[in-house]
């Protein structure tokens, strides 16, 4: 029955509980898993409070006293039924140091059950037993205060006087103390012994467990860190990145306004105007490259954004072919169009698309030998519309197909490109966002790559019934629109304000942020065309200051940088290296802008 009441304790902990919720309760919040770090202690495995209401209940069920104490002696919880005769040992300070050796001693660890014997302060029956972790002794659990008939009152009183307690009252308390035949107590030993021993694998299990939990916290916190420091470097390289080509754009903007100058100027010979286009075709690809740099950072966090409108996929491919002509022709290559789909307007972002065309085109030409042929087809498949890109070139093996979809991937250097390896991954990107596909087959290497790109077509607009004439721009003439230029890169700035001047515009220029600010206090402008990055200010502070109408020039176009300039007041934002025909569009724009505002008499 006692073997019973204890053990369902125990039981309950794992099976289902023997009395009800209460008793539910007690199972779940016995264990504590332990944290690693410094000696074991009992009070740090278990719930003391749990620990407390089993001894209680087991000193009920048995009717001995009990007590659970440190390896030492010293008391974890309160004694349970215990006599008046050890309250009094106790209350001396000799009583309660023997009390402590003594129950040291009984609780010490015995491998064939518990040590019962004489209380060796008070000579009393005890008996107890240790609660271990492993090899480590932890705890005791002690019993006893029970009469051991063997030792007369008179030995007792004995130590009455030894430890200074009340003679009295000692007597008086010795009297009370219950009776319990040997074998009995012994029995009741062999149950602490059991319980005793339950609870160090218990304690061992709650060892084990936090240990476990602490190797895990550990493996998350360098998880964590892990990922932190590569987070970290991600966004330094997305720092740099952005900040690299910004500053490598910058330049092309001169370079590009000075060639779209000197292209309108007569007398060049054949040659310097071949040399012209070299240049100009050169410093393209070289804005191409930064763009492509920024796309992919773009596409790293996710911000490559589209802009839908009925785009038609013919002319798209039409426009790519004709970039293209000039390389194929170089190599001797030949590219046939065959655009044989019946629907093909897509609700798309044309110039994103073209991208992306552009660079399959590109990679068809780049990758396959002289003389070799490139065919660009489309066709019809139930909803979507398939356009393919089919080159005789020197192939891919097909196991490494899905990498040239990864940005930085180029299939090794022996292949010798050129390029970033960004070209696919944009591509891929771009089709992605349009909610389509792009794929590739190859039979192997030197046999040629097939790429498709599959997008969902939609009905072709209304034909428009005539045809839309755009006025021709009225040949230029002194305007007296007033212009504050303000570009700290000095070439940008000479070449931008000779070619306003030609356009019609009285130019400030200033190079600074401070110049720009002087200029404006001893005149008036009617626009403000501004670098944003000035060395000694912004060009957002800047129109903030002078709030007139405005356009933004600068080496970043991401959509917080297009917010954050409209909120300074710009109307138009310009990404650097800036065309010369979206400046003059631009400041058209804002012409007409002027002139609603005041109309002419
Ligand atoms: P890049 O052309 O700058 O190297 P891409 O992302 O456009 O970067 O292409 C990644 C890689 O895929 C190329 O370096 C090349 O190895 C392979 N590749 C792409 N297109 C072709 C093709 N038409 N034929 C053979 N290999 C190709």
């Amino acid at each position: 029955m006692l073997l019973g009441v204890i053990a369902a304790f125990f039981a309950g902990r794992r099976t289902q509980p023997p009395r009800g919720p209460a008793l539910e309760k007690r199972r779940v919040s016995l264990e504590r898993p332990v944290k690693g770090g410094g000696a074991l202690r009992f009070q740090d495995l278990f719930d003391l409070g749990e620990i407390q209401r089993i001894q209680d209940a087991f000193s009920t069920a048995t009717g001995v006293a009990s007590i659970i104490t440190d390896a030492n002696g010293r008391p974890l919880t309160k004694p349970s039924n215990f006599c008046t005769l050890c309250q009094l040992i106790r209350a001396t300070p000799k009583g309660r140091r023997n009390c402590y050796r003594s129950d040291a001693t009984l609780g010490r660890t015995h491998p064939e059950g518990p040590i019962i014997a004489p209380c060796l302060s008070g000579g009393l029956f005890d008996g107890g037993a240790s609660i271990c972790v492993g090899t480590e002794h932890i705890a005791n659990w002690l019993i006893g205060q029970v009469r051991d008939e063997s030792i007369s009152d008179e030995q007792l009183m004995g130590y009455a006087r030894d430890i200074g307690a009340d003679e009295g009252r000692y007597r008086e308390a010795l009297a009370q103390v219950p009776h319990m035949s040997t074998q009995h107590f012994k029995q009741v030993g062999e149950v602490l012994y059991l319980i005793a021993g339950q609870l160090s694998k218990l304690a061992l299990r709650n060892v084990q467990q936090g240990r476990v939990i602490d190797q895990l916290e550990e493996i998350q916190a360098e998880l964590r860190a892990a990922k932190e420091t590569a987070e970290a470097a991600s966004s330094a390289k997305d720092q740099f990145l952005g900040v690299l080509s910004h500053e490598l754009r910058t330049p092309l903007t001169a370079v590009l306004a000075t060639v779209a100058m000197l292209r309108e100027e007569s007398g060049f010979s054949d040659e310097s105007r071949e040399d012209l286009e070299l240049i100009g075709r050169n410093v393209a690809l070289e804005a191409r490259l930064i763009d492509d740099l920024l796309d992919v950072t773009r596409i790293g966090k996710g911000k490559l954004e589209i802009t839908p409108s009925d785009t038609d996929v013919h002319a798209c491919l039409r426009s790519t072919v004709e970039i293209c002509k000039s390389d194929a022709v170089a190599k001797k290559q030949t590219v046939s169009l065959h655009l044989e789909a019946p629907h093909h307007h897509v609700n798309g972002d044309g110039a994103r698309l073209q991208q992306a065309f552009w660079n399959l085109l590109k990679n068809a030409i780049k990758f396959t030998p002289e003389g070799g042929r490139i065919d660009v087809r489309t066709r019809d498949d139930g909803d979507r519309i398939e356009v393919e890109v089919a080159d005789t070139g020197i192939g891919i093996e097909p196991r490494d197909i899905p990498r040239i979809f990864e940005a930085f991937e180029q299939l090794g250097q022996k292949r010798g490109s050129g390029g970033l390896g960004l070209g696919l991954s944009i591509a891929k990107a771009v089709v992605d966002l349009h909610h389509g596909s792009l794929s590739c087959q190859s039979q192997g290497l030197n046999r040629g790559c097939t790429f498709t790109v599959d997008l969902g077509w939609v009905p072709a607009p209304e034909a428009i019934s005539e045809a839309v004439s755009v006025p021709a721009a009225p040949p230029t003439e002194a305007k007296g629109v007033r212009v504050l230029l303000v570009e700290d890169h000095r070439d940008t700035l000479l070449v931008l304000s000779r070619m306003l001047r030609k356009w019609g515009y009285a130019v400030t220029p200033a190079d600074t942020y401070a110049a720009a600010l002087e200029h404006a206090r001893n005149a008036s402008f009617d626009i403000l065309v501004s670098d944003l990055g000035l060395p000694d200010g912004s060009g957002l502070e800047l129109m903030r200051q002078l709030r007139i109408p405005g356009i933004a020039l600068s080496g970043y176009g991401t959509e917080n940088d297009l917010r954050a300039s409209r909120a300074a007041g710009f109307n138009e934002h310009l990404v650097k290296p800036v065309g010369l025909e979206a400046l003059h569009k631009a400041l058209q724009k804002e012409e007409g802008r002027l002139l609603s505002r005041f109309p002419l008499p």
